[in-house]
């Protein structure tokens, strides 16, 4: 069965309820369970994305090659300079940085969609959860609603960047939680997906070329512009701008991107940065 955009939406229509709703009820039937358990299982997933977002931020973390690490502590420290972004943002993106690093340091996260995409969706709700004041339970639509966008582009196209560049696994990242974001700041199931669109059409083309082959640079950074680009997607879908392209179609187009990408900018280490002069030197230093 397609699960697709289109078809969210006219069960959320017909049924008049968000997608979160509409996603917790399919995914604990298919997974024969009550919605209650669901949720129980889905508050462990979040208390881990919870404890990655901030281990990083006091206490800089090192990735085991020792080539990157440190960063979300320097950003978490600089947020209340005087920056462009602002206090809120800029902690924002500190977690990010955080979950990236305690990936790379080997430590527990949670893939969403995929362990080198996985800041973004906890800064992304914990960045709501201290806007918006909520509790833990609270948080859980926007999971729900990311959960949903995640399966149509796993499903309908790809999330690998082997597969698809890092516009498949950072921009479905930001694309889950722009619509997320969407969903718990009040927007309709209609502007979710126009925030999941934008996010995605926001990186249409991104490679993937990770230095050395290791889930490090430029994935960190990667990290930290797909949060900001679903911050800036949610604002823009709850601002009522909608995207001319239906997400599916945005998904297909991403789809069409990455099997038109030459094997060396899909997560090989053969182009784009992981191919520059000093990711070669990099490369001898920490293998
Ligand atoms: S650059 Fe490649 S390895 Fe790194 S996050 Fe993006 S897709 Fe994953």
């Amino acid at each position: 069965m397609h699960f697709s955009a289109e078809h969210v939406l006219k069960e959320c229509r017909d049924k008049e309820i968000s997608i979160s709703s509409f996603f917790r009820d399919l995914e604990a039937e298919q997974a024969s369970m009550t919605g209650e358990a669901l949720d129980e299982q889905m508050l462990q997933i979040l208390s881990v994305m919870q404890e990655s977002a901030e281990r990083a931020l006091e206490k800089p973390t090192y990735s085991l090659s020792g080539m990157t690490g440190g960063d979300a502590s320097k950003a978490w420290e600089h947020r209340r300079k005087n920056t462009l972004l602002g206090e809120f943002v800029m902690g924002s993106v500190a977690r990010a940085l955080s979950t990236s690093e305690v990936n790379a340091s080997m430590g527990k996260i949670v893939a969403a969609p995929t362990a080198g995409a996985s800041g973004i969706l906890p800064a992304a709700l914990f960045g709501a959860k201290e806007r918006l004041q909520l509790t833990m339970e609270e948080l859980l639509p926007g999971l729900y609603t990311a959960g949903a966008i995640g399966k149509i582009v796993a499903q309908e196209a790809t999330i690998s960047g082997a597969d698809g560049g890092c516009q498949a696994e950072c921009g479905t990242a930001a694309a889950m939680s722009a619509a997320g974001l969407t969903e718990l700041f009040g927007g309709t199931p209609e502007a979710c997906f126009h925030a999941a669109s934008f996010a995605l059409i926001h990186v249409l083309g991104l490679v993937s070329d990770p230095i050395a082959g290791f889930v490090e640079f430029p994935c960190s950074l990667r990290n930290a512009s797909g949060l900001v680009n679903a911050f800036v997607s949610a604002d823009m879908a709850c601002a009522g701008i909608e995207s001319l392209v239906p997400f599916d179609e945005v998904v297909e187009a991403m789809h069409k991107v990455g099997k038109a990408m030459p094997e060396a900018l899909r997560e090989t280490a053969l182009g784009g940065i992981a191919a520059t002069p000093t990711a070669k030197k990099c490369e001898k230093k920490f293998l």
